[in-house]
């Protein structure tokens, strides 16, 4: 079953041993092959902490996916630590940027990630979004629906946040 990234080499039964580097690392992880540029996948921006490309299976006007460099599994391996926040945060504004570069005609931008079980892959990736869905029945995918399915990227955030009062 391929749900939001048709790939079907993704082993998602299998739990993540990747080390931070992937070096014991049986499991064959895409996504840390595209983060090493080891595919040519073509890549819209990158730094040393995050990369963005188009989703292969887009179900939207324009659909990016914002992943980090480093292994994290899944939203729920992340931690109510700065350091997870910040990444969070910077996936988000990386995504924001390339949306509103690429399609800021469009209805509405969207960002947020699939809580397990409802993850295609097993590496941390933020879907973006902009409007119109292409079918009109991916929006299902993509619409949060209470502790299941997709969490918006502002919920994770504010869940993350080590101060609440911190302004964003
Ligand atoms: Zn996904
Ligand atoms: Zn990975």
């Amino acid at each position: 079953m391929s749900f939001c990234f048709g790939v079907s080499r993704a082993r998602k039964s299998k739990s993540a041993k990747h080390t931070m580097d992937g070096q014991d690392s049986t499991d064959y992880c895409i996504f840390c092959d595209i983060a090493r540029g080891a595919t040519s996948t073509s890549i819209l921006f990158s730094d040393e902490k995050v990369v963005a490309f188009p989703d292969i299976n887009p179900s939207a006007f324009r659909h990016y996916l914002v992943i980090p460099v480093e292994h994290v599994p899944t939203v729920n391996s992340l931690e109510k630590k700065p350091e997870h926040y910040e990444l969070v945060n910077h996936m988000l504004k990386v995504g924001e940027e390339l949306l509103n570069r690429d399609a800021p005609n469009s209805v509405e931008h969207r960002f947020g990630f699939h809580q397990p079980p409802f993850n295609s892959i097993n590496h941390l990736h933020l879907h973006c979004l902009a409007l119109p869905f292409t079918p009109a029945w991916k929006q299902v995918k993509y619409t949060p629906l209470g502790r299941l399915g997709f969490i918006g990227a502002n919920k994770v955030l504010e869940k993350l946040n080590p101060r609440p009062t911190l302004p964003s």
